[in-house]
């Protein structure tokens, strides 16, 4: 069976979606995926997407919530307790919202490029 209308990775990684029939679920709990698509039976092996989406969501998240705690120090002259108490639970919101789509992200993209590990002949 082909899929020529495989999904675009940026919706099926924000619906959690297998990245070539944009149907069957992608993850099977927060961050693990299932072995094999549900719908299209699409082997999900390939899927290693290792610490991309921590190191994407990591650079992302820092700088918001650092401008986020700046913000609120120097413009609205929050004591700087409580702007860091509000800069973790950012943090904390940010990096659980983004990690599952940014994973999702990786590994459709990994799926329509093709990519894997380089290896020597
Ligand atoms: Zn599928």
């Amino acid at each position: 069976m082909t899929y020529p209308a495989t999904p675009d990775p940026v919706s099926a990684a924000f619906s959690g979606r297998c990245p070539r029939c944009g149907k069957g679920e992608l993850f099977s709990g927060y961050l693990a995926v299932h072995a094999r698509c549900s719908e299209c039976d699409l082997d999900l092996a390939f899927a290693d997407s290792g610490d991309g989406p921590a190191f994407f969501v990591m650079s992302i998240v820092g700088f918001v919530a650092v401008a986020f705690v700046i913000t609120l120090i120097a413009v609205f002259d929050v004591v700087a307790g409580l702007a860091l108490l509000l800069g973790m639970i950012v943090t904390l919101g940010l990096t659980f919202a983004l990690l599952k789509p940014a994973k999702g992200l990786l590994i459709g993209l990994q799926y329509k490029n093709d990519a894997s590990e380089g290896r020597l002949q």
